[in-house]
């Protein structure tokens, strides 16, 4: 038996969809061994977060009133007493800008092995098995755990959310601090790359690579996100070339998204965009080169130039 404890984010007020992802993890490992799954949630709005993180398979939610945005220090303090008490054999933390900053710090107070980034959990028999990508995403490895007590860091987008309602217990809890060792304070908050759109949240995207040739003509590409009312990302030489913000970027060193319906405009399917954006559910890519990789991956393919697809599909949308 093997509980786990996975330790939610939320940022600005809002939780982050990894935290419903790290339910489905935490809920695959713990039943694989007839464990519990236990939740953390720092800070913030706890009893919206609570509320909202009640779902299937949750057995204890630990609400832990402490400030209302992350904190290193604080986190890694909490989670570490946390652990200390519960002592599952699994954390979870997200592999998330806030995860990359406790996560490794918290295993090792705890002195536990830490593996980051892992697309696939699963227990092989008594041992862990994590599964992560190298060299660019091509290459895909299996990382056996040698050791009992684990601290995992789960990539975004690759557990579906956990979305059935539960009724797991609460327990309220203020945060017992050493305020000495809170070297760092939040405060103050910015967006980096400017816009508050997060590609991340989008259900529809229509995403633009260098197949569009110059910055003006992606007023085209923008005029049929309006149409379909979806949000609009990039490769990143679009971004690169400053025609769109960073936080546009789709791809390894971008963000991961996995909308209902993504549609790659001029896009050729390198491996790190195609990192960024594998997990959409429904690929459609317009290219007029039949060998670019983006067709291994479409669902739906149309070899023809962007410009005359694009506006034959705006008029479509706009009928
Ligand atoms: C460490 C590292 C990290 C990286 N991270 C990212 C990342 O996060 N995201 C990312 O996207 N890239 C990333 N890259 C860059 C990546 O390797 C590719 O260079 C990039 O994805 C290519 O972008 P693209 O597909 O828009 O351009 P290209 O590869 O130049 O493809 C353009 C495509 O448009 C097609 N095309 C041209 N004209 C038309 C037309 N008129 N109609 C239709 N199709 C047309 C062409 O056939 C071609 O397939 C990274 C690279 C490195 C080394």
């Amino acid at each position: 038996m093997t509980d786990v404890l996975a330790i939610a984010e939320h940022r600005r007020g809002t939780l982050r969809d990894v935290s419903y992802e790290l339910i489905t993890a935490g809920r695959e490992l713990a039943e694989e061994t007839d464990g519990e799954l236990h939740l953390a949630v720092i800070g913030g709005h706890l009893e919206e977060f609570t509320r909202l993180l009640s779902k299937e398979g949750v057995d204890v939610i630990h609400a832990v009133s402490n400030g209302e945005e992350f904190n290193h220090d604080v986190y890694t303090q909490i989670a570490e007493g946390l652990v200390e008490e519960i002592d599952p054999g699994v954390v979870l933390v997200p592999n998330s800008v806030n995860g990359l900053d406790y996560g490794p710090a918290l295993a090792n107070r705890l002195g536990r092995p830490l593996v980051s980034d892992v697309t696939d959990a699963s227990f092989d028999g008594e041992a862990l098995s994590t599964t992560r990508e190298m060299y660019g995403s091509k290459v895909e490895t299996t990382v056996e755990v040698d050791a009992e007590r684990t601290v995992v860091m789960i990539r975004g987008g690759e557990w579906p959310s956990a979305d059935d309602s539960g009724d797991p217990e609460i327990r309220e809890r203020d945060a017992s601090i050493d305020e000495s060792a809170v070297r760092s304070t939040v405060r103050a908050f910015e967006e980096v790359g400017g816009g508050d759109v997060d590609i991340a949240d989008a259900e529809v995207l229509v995403s633009v690579g260098r197949g569009i040739d110059e910055e003006e003509n992606l007023e085209l590409v923008e005029e049929l996100a309006d149409a379909l009312d979806a949000t609009l990302s990039a490769s990143r030489p679009i971004v690169d070339s400053g025609w769109l913000e960073k936080n546009r970027q789709v791809g390894q060193s971008g963000k991961t998204v996995t909308p209902k319906i993504y549609i790659a405009i001029g896009i050729s399917g390198a491996v790190q965009h195609v990192a960024g954006m594998k997990g959409s559910e429904t690929i459609i890519a317009i290219n007029t080169d039949p060998n670019a990789p983006i067709f291994d991956i479409a669902d739906y393919g149309i070899v023809e130039d962007l410009f005359d697809v694009v506006p034959a599909l705006i008029e479509e949308f706009e009928r």
